[in-house]
């Protein structure tokens, strides 16, 4: 290799994010759990969390990302998506509690969208996203001037998805942008092409590269990758200037996992099957599967599908088991895509001890793991979701 030039790799947090043991400055998330936990061997886990929930009543509103643990879930008021899950809370005023059984993105939407007497938990701050972690706000501030330079900042409306930090719906709010999910991506960007000329898409590159590409038929050629570990994003300023959709270089580690050969070697096994896969999967993935879609069309397919067909599914695999369960009364057979294993590791930081803990410090009048977005930020954060709540 040609020591002058500069290595292809991202500096990653996986490893901290995997044993959400150390405090990590480029991450998103926090740092190792404060608490005294209980024993996961504690045979009255169970027990001790449904007593604690009972003791706090109406005050306290647990939720369940679809992508949590079978041991979490079932202390759930609520399953659903990030941003499904952050409405349900707000609709709740009488709730003083939110017990977020995700990552901290999600417990920060959820902080933006209550109200201030509300005060949001996460029961083990080391829960984090991978992807969020992938664009921090001196990134994409730095990736800005980048755009100014090339004379396109003014033409270029930045989207960003949901899964991302605070500091960077704030960003967007700033800049004129708007957040979308995995549900509303093709309207959030119609309306951003009519907003201005070109799209900075964070930090999920392949959710905008497939929804620009696959639904809105733009080429991949209009696609450039911006990489914040590189000089200028590793683009030329005529790059820059070429370019409809400027795609972060970020992804989710779950679903990126998935592959040409997932996909292939399933039809191999299972004849007849349809392959069902999400967004944020890669783009050969998406194009060569049978139906793409959000968590909550996923689920929704799934339901409406009939007796006897055959479903692989591309997405995290906490949720593929419960569909799996769910519908193999009505002979719905439905496969992980993958042969190997994919759990969204960051998410599973939440566990019964962990709930246990967070659940009985709020029974005995004690707040923990509180996660607060500050006053400014939540205002511009609160501006690019208002936007998106808008959207056509
Ligand atoms: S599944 Fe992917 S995007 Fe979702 S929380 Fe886990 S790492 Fe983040």
């Amino acid at each position: 290799m040609n020591a002058a030039q500069p290595l292809d790799v991202q500096p990653t947090p996986l490893a901290l994010l995997l044993l959400g043991r150390e405090a990590d400055p480029r991450s998103e998330r926090g740092v190792e759990c404060p608490g005294d936990l209980p024993a996961p061997s504690d045979p009255d886990l169970v027990a001790r969390a449904r007593a604690a929930k009972e003791a706090l009543g109406e005050r306290v509103f647990v939720l369940g990302h679809h992508y949590q643990r079978d041991e979490v879930i079932q202390f759930a008021d609520v399953t659903g998506d990030s941003f499904k899950l952050a409405k349900d809370a707000a609709a709740r005023p009488q709730a003083e509690y939110i017990v977020f059984c995700g990552v901290h993105f999600m417990a920060e939407s959820a902080d933006i969208l209550t109200s201030d007497d509300q005060q949001v938990v996460l029961p083990d701050l080391a829960a984090g996203c991978s992807m969020a972690d992938m664009a921090t706000a001196e990134q994409v501030a730095e990736c800005w001037d980048v755009l100014g330079e090339a004379g396109v900042a003014d033409v270029t409306v930045p989207v960003s998805y949901m899964n991302s930090s605070a500091d960077i719906k704030a960003f967007t709010g700033r800049h004129g942008g708007t957040i979308c999910t995995s549900s509303n991506a093709r309207r959030a960007l119609d309306w951003a092409f009519e907003n201005g000329e070109k799209v900075l898409f964070l930090p999920d590159q392949h959710l905008g590269r497939n929804t620009a590409v696959r639904d809105m038929g733009l080429s991949l050629e209009d696609c450039v990758v911006y990489n914040p570990h590189r000089p200028n994003g590793g683009l030329s300023t005529e790059e820059l200037r070429a370019a409809k959709m400027i795609l972060w270089r970020g992804h989710c580690s779950v679903h990126g996992r998935f592959s040409l050969d997932s996909v292939n070697d399933v039809r191999a096994r299972m004849p007849g099957v349809n392959v069902l896969v999400h967004p944020e999967c890669k783009h050969e993935v998406v194009a060569a599967a049978d139906f793409v879609g959000s968590t909550e069309y996923i689920i929704k397919t799934l339901d409406a599908a009939p007796a006897g067909s055959k479903w692989a599914i591309g997405t995290e695999l906490n949720l593929v088991r419960r569909l799996a369960d769910r519908y193999a009364a009505e002979g719905k057979e439905i496969a992980f895509l993958d042969k190997t294993v994919c759990f969204c590791s960051t998410m599973n930081r939440i566990d019964l001890p962990h709930l246990v803990w967070a659940l009985e410090s709020l029974a005995a009048g004690t707040v923990v793991n509180r996660i607060r977005v500050d006053p400014e930020t939540e205002k511009f954060a609160k501006l690019a979701l208002e936007r998106m709540l808008a959207l056509p």
